[in-house]
């Protein structure tokens, strides 16, 4: 079986679509400086403008790369890694906010963002390992150890039950990315377009003083369907496309899964964008708003009115919240594609 990283693409995409649009003066392209590494599990760049950002940006990919051995799954010496040994664990004041800004989003979302799902994601071989379809049995069992109700958090110490484990890979990109930005900011850094594996924090305005542009991905190709203008705020978006296998039979399935079935979503919506001003809030909410479908994700975002968001869904039509709506324009090639608005 075929497991597709389409992650450059996106990134690609991303990227093209963001610097395509920008028209710098010339000062400012011959100060626009790039990192560019790999970490949780996934392509990343910052780009950061201005004299003088090189210093920044190693300190933000330094952060970056921290976080990353602090809360990798498979890593042996994360804390994460060790948490999930079972029984009570310290961890650092930084991984316990992570733990209890993931159970505050469980709740929140009705348990659609499941952060103790990771034997499952696992079974289907989304975390390393081979992908292939479990059977029912095997997820009914797994499933028995799923529920963030199971975790207990006080203070710096988390007691997990046997056989339950944490994984942070629905969340730990945005939160990193906030982090990035809070880095960028305290060495000095006005402008600048942070893109952790399609985690996208907007740093102030591009260098021309204009909004930046990020391309929403088409799901169904490898171009863009559309254009976001935006700035001081983080994008993120979460869709089956971006990591996925075909089984034998043909069946596509895809990374997010539905924690009550234990099986890859398969909804009514292809892709989630979210817009808000912080990362984790959007990483946490296109995953769980993913899992929730079409009517559900419009019911949340009723509800909490914290963030802005666009779906592109199987009726190939797109939904997106009033917030927005004058900020997202379809691009040429799809400038028939219907848009409608979801209102309060
Ligand atoms: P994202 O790319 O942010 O939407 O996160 C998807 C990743 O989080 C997957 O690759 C899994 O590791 C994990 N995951 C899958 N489904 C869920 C879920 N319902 N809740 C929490 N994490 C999930
Ligand atoms: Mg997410």
């Amino acid at each position: 079986m075929l497991m597709r990283r389409r992650i450059s693409i996106i990134l690609a995409a991303v990227c093209m679509a963001a610097f395509c649009s920008c028209s710098f003066g010339g000062t400012n392209e011959e100060t626009a400086q790039k990192t560019e590494f790999f970490a949780m599990d996934t392509y990343m760049s910052v780009t950061a403008y201005g004299e003088g950002v090189q210093k920044a940006l190693e300190l933000a990919k330094d952060e970056v790369q921290r976080l990353d051995k602090m809360w990798s799954v498979t890593d042996e010496n994360s804390e994460i890694y060790a948490v999930n040994g079972g029984g009570k664990a310290a961890v650092s004041g930084e991984t316990a906010q992570l733990i209890s800004f993931m159970l505050d989003m469980a709740k929140r979302t009705g348990g659609a963002l499941e952060p103790t799902l990771y034997p499952v994601v696992k079974a289907w071989g989304f975390t390393g390992g081979e992908n292939r379809v479990p059977s029912g049995d095997e997820i009914q069992q797994l499933l028995k150890n799923v529920g963030y109700e199971k975790v207990s958090l006080s203070g710096n110490t988390v007691t997990l039950p046997e056989g339950v484990m944490l994984d942070t890979g629905a969340v730990g990109k945005g939160y990193a990315s906030d982090k990035a930005a809070q880095v960028l900011k305290e060495n000095g850094v006005k402008s600048a377009l942070i893109d952790l594996g399609g985690n996208i924090v907007l740093v102030g305005r591009k260098p021309d003083g204009e909004d930046w542009k990020i391309g929403v991905r088409d799901p169904d190709g490898d171009g863009v369907v559309g254009i976001i203008s935006a700035s001081n705020c983080a994008i993120v978006t979460s869709g089956a496309y971006e990591r996925n296998f075909t089984a034998a039979d043909g069946t596509v399935y895809g990374h997010i899964i539905d924690p009550k079935s234990g099986a890859p979503v398969d909804n009514d919506i292809l892709s989630v964008t979210v817009i808000a001003s912080e990362g984790r809030l959007c990483d946490a909410l296109s995953t769980a708003l993913f899992v929730m479908g079409k009517d559900g994700a419009a019911e949340h975002w009723r509800t909490h009115k914290d963030f802005e968001m666009i779906m592109l869904c199987k009726d190939g039509q797109a939904y997106v919240t009033e917030g927005i709506k004058d900020r997202f324009e379809a691009d040429e090639e799809h400038s028939e594609m219907i848009i409608n608005v979801i209102e309060g």
